[in-house]
C-alpha cells in the first residue's frame, strides 16, 4: 500500500502523481545557450524513455534560449515537457516560467545569499523577517506560473541549505524538511497547487530519512504535492547504480515517490534504462511480489542477521540495480546487517562480491572502500568529468573509508559535496580547486596534476593523524 498519496499535477499534458505511472526524467549537460547540441541531446533523452527533460538555465540569455530549444524539439516531433533548473536568480526563473512546463527552484538559494556555513542561528525576529522577504520574492514567480500554467518544483538539496536553516537545524534531514515546509506553506497561502517537492542528498540514508519525514509531515498538515526522488552526485558505473537504486528504490517500494531522476556521471540517456529498472523492480515489491527468484531470507538475529539474495542474471548493471532495490528495505530499516548474493548466471564471483560490498557501503553498514561521488555534469562543466573521476579513483583507490567528491563547477559543486572529506572541483578556466571538507586548500591546480596533488594531500593528512 502506498505510504504517501500525492495529488495530481499536470505538467505539459503529462500528469504527475496520484495513480499515474512513476515518471522518468533526465537532465541535459549541454550548454542551454547552444540550441543544436541541446536539442540533439533532448532527443536522445526522449528516445531513451524520458517523460520530462530538464535543462539548466544559468542566466537570462540561457532562459530565453529555452524557447528556441523548445521550438526545434517540437518541430522534430518531440512533445516531451521541459523543465528549467534555476539557482540564485528569481528573474531567470520568471523568464523560464513563460517558456517551459515546469521550473525547479532551490529554496537554499532562491532568495537567500550563498551559504557561508557559519552555523550562526539568527534570532526569531530576523528569522521570521527572512521568511516574509522570501514570501514576497516568490510572489512574481507564483503569479507568472499561475498565468502560464507552469508547475514549480521546490528542490531541496542536502548540500545547499541556506545559512538561515543551517544556523538553526544544521545540515540535517530535519533542516531539509523545515526548508521544504517553509516554502510549501508559502505556496499554500497563495493557493498555488502546481507544486512538486524533492529532497536530495548524495547520502542515501539522509535522502531517505528526509523524504520520509517530509511525506509524513505533509500528510499530517494536509499537503499532498507529488514527490520527485533522486540521489545527487551518485557517481557512475556500479556505485552510481547501487546508490541510486537503494535510495530511490527503498522509497518507491513503500509507495513514496511520483517521478525519479537517476543522476549518473555518464551520458544523460544512460540514466533512463537504470531509472526504468528501478521503478519496475520497486513496483514488484510495492505490489507484494518482489522476492527475487529463489527468494530472499535473513539468517541470524534481527538487526545483525545476514540477508541472502539469489538471482539468475547475466548482466552486471542489472544485477547491481535489482539487488540494491531488493536489499535496501532490509538494510536501511536495520532488519539485516549483512548481505550475501548468489547467482546462477555467468557473472564472476568478484563481481558479485563487488555488488555486495557496494550495497553494504551505500547503506553505511560496512565501509570497505572509498565513497566516490560525482555530479552528473551540466552546462556548467567545462572538462571531461568521467575522465577526472577515473584519474582520481586511480590515484586514491589504495585508501579506504573516505568520501571523495569530483564536481563539475565551483558554483554549486562545493555546496553539493556537503559531507565529502575531500573535493576535486573543476573551474571554468579548466583548473581545479582542491578542498578539504568545505575549505579550499589548493587553488587553480593544473588539471594534469590535480589528482596527484589530491592524493598527496590525503596521504599527508593521514600521516598527521597517524592513520598510515
Ligand atoms: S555541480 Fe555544477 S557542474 Fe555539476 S551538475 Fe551541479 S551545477 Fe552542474
Amino acid at each position: 500500500m502506498k505510504q504517501y498519496r500525492s495529488g495530481v499535477v499536470d505538467i505539459g499534458g503529462v500528469p504527475l502523481g496520484g495513480d499515474y505511472p512513476v515518471r522518468l526524467q533526465s537532465m541535459t549537460n549541454t550548454s542551454t545557450g547552444h540550441t543544436a547540441a541541446s536539442v540533439a541531446q533532448c532527443i536522445r533523452i526522449a528516445e531513451a524513455g524520458a517523460d520530462y527533460i530538464r535543462l539548466s538555465a544559468r542566466d537570462r540569455a540561457e532562459a530565453e534560449n529555452l524557447s528556441n530549444i523548445k521550438r526545434e524539439l517540437r518541430r522534430a516531433g518531440f512533445n516531451t515537457p521541459l523543465i528549467a533548473d534555476i539557482h540564485f536568480n528569481p528573474s531567470v526563473a520568471i523568464t523560464a516560467a513563460r517558456i517551459v512546463e515546469k521550473v525547479r527552484i532551490n529554496p537554499g538559494n532562491y532568495a537567500d545569499k550563498r551559504a557561508t556555513f557559519t552555523g550562526i542561528d539568527i534570532g526569531e525576529a530576523e528569522y521570521q523577517g527572512e521568511l516574509e522577504r522570501i514570501h514576497q520574492r516568490l510572489l512574481p514567480l507564483i503569479e507568472e506560473c499561475r498565468r502560464c500554467g507552469t508547475a514549480i518544483r521546490v528542490g531541496v538539496n542536502h548540500g545547499s541549505l541556506s545559512d538561515r536553516i543551517m544556523g538553526r537545524y544544521g545540515n540535517t534531514p530535519m533542516g531539509m524538511v523545515v526548508s521544504a515546509m517553509e516554502f510549501i506553506k508559502i505556496f499554500a497561502a497563495e493557493n498555488f497547487d502546481r507544486l512538486v517537492i524533492s529532497m536530495k542528498s548524495s547520502n542515501i540514508v539522509v535522502m531517505n530519512s528526509a523524504t520520509r519525514m517530509l511525506a509524513s509531515q505533509m500528510s499530517a498538515a494536509g499537503y499532498n504535492p507529488p514527490l520527485h526522488l533522486g540521489v545527487t552526485e551518485a557517481g557512475e558505473g556500479e556505485d552510481g547504480r547501487i546508490r541510486s537504486a537503494m535510495g530511490i528504490g527503498s522509497l518507491l517500494t513503500d509507495g513514496i515517490g511520483d517521478t525519479i531522476r537517476v543522476s549518473l556521471s555518464e551520458p544523460p540517456e544512460a540514466e533512463l534504462p537504470v531509472a526504468g529498472l528501478i521503478v519496475e523492480r520497486s513496483l514488484l515489491h510495492l505490489r507484494g511480489d518482489g522476492a527475487p527468484p529463489g527468494g530472499a531470507f535473513v539468517s541470524g538475529g534481527r538487526g545483525n542477521g545476514v540477508l541472502h539474495l539469489k538471482y539468475e542474471c547475466d548482466d552486471h548493471d542489472e544485477l547491481a540495480v535489482i539487488a540494491s532495490v531488493d536489499a535496501a528495505p532490509w538494510l536501511l530499516a536495520g532488519s539485516a546487517g549483512d548481505l550475501t548474493i548468489s547467482n546462477r548466471g555467468s557473472l564472476s564471483k568478484e563481481l558479485l562480491t563487488s555488488v555486495e560490498s557496494g550495497i553494504l557501503q551505500a547503506a553505511r553498514i560496512r565501509m570497505s572502500r572509498n565513497d566516490y561521488i560525482s555530479c552528473p555534469t551540466c552546462g556548467r562543466t567545462t572538462f571531461d568529468l568521467p575522465e577526472a573521476v577515473a584519474r582520481v579513483k586511480k590515484a586514491t583507490g589504495h585508501l579506504t573509508g573516505l568520501k571523495i567528491a569530483v564536481m563539475g563547477c565551483v558554483v554549486n559543486g562545493p555546496g553539493e559535496m556537503a559531507d565529502a572529506d575531500y573535493g576535486y572541483v573543476g573551474t571554468a578556466s579548466g583548473t581545479v580547486h582542491i578542498y578539504r571538507r568545505q575549505e579550499i586548500v589548493m587553488r587553480d591546480v593544473p588539471a594534469a596534476d590535480a589528482h596527484i596533488r589530491l592524493a598527496e594531500l590525503i596521504e599527508s593528512d593521514m600521516k598527521m593523524q597517524g592513520r598510515v
